[in-house]
């Protein structure tokens, strides 16, 4: 039986996608002589090529270098200057200060929650952004009601390793099967979550489902599609 739900952050409770796509619009018109449109550029950022987020969430870049990397990469494919620490800094003020002009929670974030709540469910976070950013965030979008119980800082890597998942359960207060966890990345979210003994739940927002899946895996489209999968 499912007693707890542990929620992933990004593109699940809060549209991190939304406010990346703010602050990429705003440095682009600043530092870039080509014009993307606003879909074309975040999806080059979150795609990240370079695959320099997940080595930060593998204990390998710090933040700063992992954020530095990416903006230069997208300086030399749509024709920005190269920036070195200083240019980097002046840049990463800009971007920081937009994005998070742009944090808002999904807009079925809450009735998620107080569905949650009304069922006696225990709610969590566990993300692989820095705890107290994301501490900061949550409270930005009206969500502080969900503690946040690990960072990728917190033990020095993230998802998915199954650490991760063991220390959100143990701070949660329940043994990994009583937990559903919900996220919205396959492999590090749902797939790293079932394997970590969990139930894995991929929020798929913008797919078709076309997209296979593991058996042990159940996709929602929605968070309002949640409540019913955590008493299946
Ligand atoms: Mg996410």
């Amino acid at each position: 039986m499912i007693r707890a739900v542990l929620f992933d952050v990004d593109d699940t409770l809060v549209d991190t996608r939304g406010a990346f796509r703010y602050a990429l619009t705003s440095v682009a018109a600043a530092y870039l002589n080509a014009a993307p449109s606003a879909d074309e550029i975040t999806l080059t950022w979150r795609t990240d090529a370079g695959g320099h987020y997940r080595a930060h969430t593998r204990g390998e870049l710090s933040h700063r270098e992992q954020r530095k990397r990416r903006a230069n990469e997208l300086h030399a494919i749509y024709g920005g200057p190269e920036l070195d620490d200083d240019a980097y800094d002046a840049w990463n003020r800009d971007f920081e200060q937009a994005f998070q002009d742009g944090w808002r929670a999904h807009p079925d974030a809450v009735p998620c929650l107080d569905a949650l709540e009304a069922a006696g469910t225990a709610v969590g976070a566990l993300s692989n952004a820095a705890f107290a950013y994301q501490e900061q965030k949550l409270a930005a979008c009206g969500l502080s009601r969900v503690p946040m119980l690990v960072g990728v800082d917190t033990l020095g890597f993230g998802k998915p390793d199954p650490r991760v998942f063991a220390l959100g359960a143990e701070r949660l207060g329940f043994a990994p099967e009583e937990i559903a966890y919900v996220g919205d990345e396959l492999d590090i979210d749902a797939v790293a979550a079932a394997q970590a003994g969990m139930r894995g739940i991929w929020l798929d927002r913008t797919g078709d489902g076309s997209v296979g899946h593991p058996a042990d895996v159940i996709r929602v489209t929605s968070l309002t599609d949640l409540a019913a999968a955590t008493t299946i």
